[in-house]
């Protein structure tokens, strides 16, 4: 294979633009986990229409000011990154947006990490190595599994 310029250039990802026009729509605060949770299942169930990638979709949230920091949405076929799971986008994007790549860092607030479906064998690591102190988890594999949803062998959650 020739080298080319992709091959220097960073590694981005990019939220569909529905996304964005939906979360401009919404509260700006989710005092409670339900609420939070309520937020990235509306984000799971808009990308099955909108084709966008698998139906999961995951948050960070602050819990001091219970605002949404960054969300996250599968950009597996999008990004044509096999990494590109709902947890690993969502903890890639809020440590630039509160910048620090550590969301542990003494003085900042704690965040909670808020998905939809549990984590698969790979995102436990990245959710470990942000500073992230709180998961709350909906689905689990075998309730997606049920609805035609298979992200293949989980071997880190029990
Ligand atoms: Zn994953």
């Amino acid at each position: 294979m020739r080298i080319s310029s992709t091959q220097f250039q960073p590694y981005g990802l990019e939220l569909p633009a529905w996304v964005a026009d939906y979360l401009v729509q919404q509260p700006g605060t989710y005092p409670t986990q339900d609420a939070r949770m309520d937020l990235v299942s509306k984000l799971a169930q808009r990308t099955i229409p909108y084709g966008t990638g698998g139906p999961l979709g995951a948050g960070v949230f602050r819990l001091d000011t219970q605002e949404l920091v960054a969300s996250g949405v599968n950009l597996v076929l999008s990004s044509k990154s096999s990494m590109a799971h709902i947890k690993f986008v969502a903890m890639q994007m809020a440590p630039q947006i509160m910048g620090s790549h550590n969301l542990g860092a003494i003085g900042f607030p704690n965040h909670e990490l808020v998905t939809s479906y549990e984590p698969c064998s790979m995102c436990p690591g990245a959710i470990s190595w942000s500073g992230v102190r709180h998961i709350f988890c909906g689905a689990r594999g075998s309730d997606a599994e049920a609805v035609g949803f298979d992200e293949g062998p989980n071997r880190q959650i029990g």
